[in-house]
């Protein structure tokens, strides 16, 4: 077994050249062709000046183009950096400089973000289909080169790929993730009971630039040997359409994605016949999980982590004495803390009580790109700061009470917005709900619910005051919300999430009003 990245595909391809790996508008596209395209791709690029350890952006939609690229990038030695195919020129150029790359791969329909970008630092463009003159045709290259015969030898410890956070809460992050963090990470999901069989069909709609598409989808779904059905743009009706059509065994999204799928089966879409369910990236309310339950009949199984982590902290993985209310327990190998917020050091709490959650293991990031003081101020004695407040129980399974930076302080009581979440998710009108706090001038700041109706004109203005007695009824009399708005949908941000920086922004100036 070669344990390097690339070598994920490579082992499949050598066991099951002929076996349909990726599923894309009705073709299907065999682990033996891909890996050929890969070290096709990975010869251009060598010609082209790339060198093992060179930094190559890659700019595509979610085709079965972005793995041939992904993982000619790897073969040809280079460390990939995948950035997102909704980015803007800002955001492009943001990476580029952010971590100084030489070279950037990019589909021909996403020419004008990355041109704009590129031009100004001196960036190598390489497209796949025409580009500008001057620019390398990747795909047409490709084709009229021969492969290289396997992937350039990488230390375990040399960065295989750079990813930016989802920048929920701030400016995205570069994390510095190395052959044996990603190996690790696939090697424990392919041996716990949580694998992927070689028989399943996943339908791949979470974005393959993020972790959690890229890490817990495609390559530990190519280590298994699966088969992946690619959506580049999530619908809940089309998911729906394309699990039915192919078959799928397993689906793995984010909260988001699944109140989309139950919107559309409330409308009458069919439901898909599938074995189990994954959900991770943000938390999973008991209401969803519940309907997830009811509607799909199969197991819901939901995890925790991050970019940082390579993704995967604790699972509730298959196996595992559901416990509701937790995200499972930590993957093998990892070791999770409860630490006392606040301290420089690394104060670890006993069970039951809430503080930051601290990781540590083979899966922490080498580090964020360019800042070492960044880094510095996350790592701590060989433990990552998550920058989550959770809690762990007796067994060793994880709560998530929510990121640190959403707590509200209230008149000086700390206030958690998943509870109040969990609370007003269970009212039968409201779909979706967000809990901030905004600037209030003498508690410091108050609780804002911001709720998306079930369905259209289920709730007006009017309805505020039945949502705050609703809450004042199940909650403390210091954390019920004071103030209710309604909203068509609440903004996410690239990998689905919930920006409430956003909400944040657009509601608490009128705070007091
Ligand atoms: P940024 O770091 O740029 O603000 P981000 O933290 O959203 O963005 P990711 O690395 O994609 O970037 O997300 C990891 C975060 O997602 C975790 O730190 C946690 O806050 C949240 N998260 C992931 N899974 C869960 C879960 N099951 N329950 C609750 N929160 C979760
Ligand atoms: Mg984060």
């Amino acid at each position: 077994m070669t344990m390097s990245v690339a070598g994920v595909l490579a082992d499949t391809a050598a066991q099951r050249p002929a076996h349909s790996a990726l599923i894309y508008e009705g073709e299907h596209i065999t682990y033996g062709w891909l890996w050929e395209q890969a070290r096709r791709y990975a010869a251009v690029l060598r010609a082209n000046g790339v060198r093992p350890g060179d930094r190559v952006a890659v700019l595509l939609t979610d085709t079965p183009q972005f793995p041939v690229v992904y993982f000619g990038v790897l073969t040809a030695g280079a460390v990939a950096v995948p950035l997102n195919a909704l980015s803007t020129a800002a955001e492009i150029e943001h990476v580029l400089t952010d971590a100084d790359v030489g070279f950037l791969v990019c589909a021909a329909a996403l020419l004008d973000q990355a041109k704009e970008a590129a031009a100004p630092l001196g960036t190598t463009l390489l497209t796949i289909g025409p580009g500008p003159a001057g620019t390398v045709d990747l795909e047409h290259a490709a084709q009229e080169t021969a492969p290289v015969e396997t992937s350039a030898v990488r230390d375990p410890d040399d960065v295989a790929v750079v990813f930016y956070t989802s920048g929920t809460t701030g400016e995205p992050k570069g994390v510095m993730l190395t052959h044996r963090n990603i190996r690790y990470n696939v090697e424990r999901m392919v041996t716990t009971p949580y694998a992927f069989r070689s028989d399943d069909v996943l339908l791949g709609c979470l974005p393959l630039a993020h972790g959690f598409g890229q890490i817990c989808g495609m390559l530990t779904g190519f280590r298994a040997g699966i088969s992946i059905v690619m959506m580049p743009k999530f619908s809940g009706r089309e998911a729906l359409a394309l699990m039915a059509e192919h078959r799928c065994t397993v689906f793995m999204g984010v909260p988001t994605m699944y109140v989309k799928m139950l919107e559309s089966v409330a409308q009458g879409e069919p439901v898909p016949q599938l074995d189990r369910v994954y959900s991770g990236g943000s938390a999973l309310s008991v209401k969803t999980l519940n309907n997830i339950r009811s509607t799909f009949r199969c197991p819901v199984y939901e995890g925790y982590g991050m970019t940082e982590t390579t993704c995967s902290v604790a699972y509730h993985y298959p196996g595992l004495t559901f416990r509701s209310g937790t995200v499972g327990a930590p993957i093998t190998g990892i070791t999770v803390g409860i630490a006392r917020t606040n301290s420089d050091r690394i104060d670890l709490l006993p069970a039951g009580e809430v503080g930051e959650i601290v990781v540590s293991g083979p899966t922490v990031m080498a580090g964020y790109l360019g800042r070492p003081d960044m880094t510095a101020e996350v790592m701590t004695d060989g433990w990552f700061r998550t920058g989550d407040l959770g809690m762990l129980d007796g067994d060793d399974y994880l709560s998530v009470v929510g990121r640190k930076k959403d707590l509200i302080l209230r008149g000086g009581y700390n206030i958690y917005p998943r509870e109040i979440e969990e609370i007003l998710a269970g009212h039968p009108s409201v779909a979706q709900v967000a809990v901030i706090g905004i600037p209030h001038p003498e508690l410091g700041e108050e609780v804002c619910a911001v709720v998306v109706p079930a369905r259209p004109g289920a709730l007006i203005s009017g309805s505020r005051q039945e949502i705050i007695e609703w809450s004042k009824q199940r909650l403390a009399a210091y954390k019920y919300p004071r103030r209710v708005e309604f909203i068509d949908a609440l903004p996410v941000g690239s990998s689905g999430k919930i920006l409430k920086r956003v909400l944040v922004s657009r509601y608490g100036p009128a705070v007091g009003a």
